[in-house]
């Protein structure tokens, strides 16, 4: 198994969690690009949100629900899923960004 994120969910990798609860856990990005910078991840490995919109639709919406407790203060924040390497994703377990803390610009690099 080398999946990064589903060691960092069974333990394998310890990791500080800053949320943990039913189907998905959150814990900040070991490099982050804002001064908020998040990952909201389902515990169950898929490889995009694609993925898990096909298979866990319910998934989906409890992670932007989390995204949304987790942004509580924020004046504003960014949700971001990277699909593909070409789009920038690195990892391959489904993970929603939050960033928040600074402003940004549009359109995104
Ligand atoms: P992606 O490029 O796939 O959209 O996002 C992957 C993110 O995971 C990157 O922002 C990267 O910094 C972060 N990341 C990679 N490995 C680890 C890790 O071991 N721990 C944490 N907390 N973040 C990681
Ligand atoms: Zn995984």
């Amino acid at each position: 198994m080398e999946c990064i994120f589903c060691k960092i969910i069974t333990g394998d990798i310890p990791s500080k969690l800053i949320y943990d609860r039913n189907e998905i856990i959150a814990l900040e990005d070991i490099n982050p690009q804002a001064p908020t910078h998040l990952l909201i991840v389902p515990k169950k490995h898929f490889e995009n949100a694609g993925e898990i919109a096909e298979n866990n639709p319910e998934t989906l919406g409890e992670m932007f629900r989390v995204a949304k407790e987790l942004a509580n203060g924020l004046p504003g924040y960014r949700t971001i899923f990277n699909t593909g390497a070409e789009a920038g994703q690195s990892v391959f377990h489904a993970h929603l960004h939050l960033l928040g803390g600074r402003a940004f610009g549009w359109p995104p690099g």
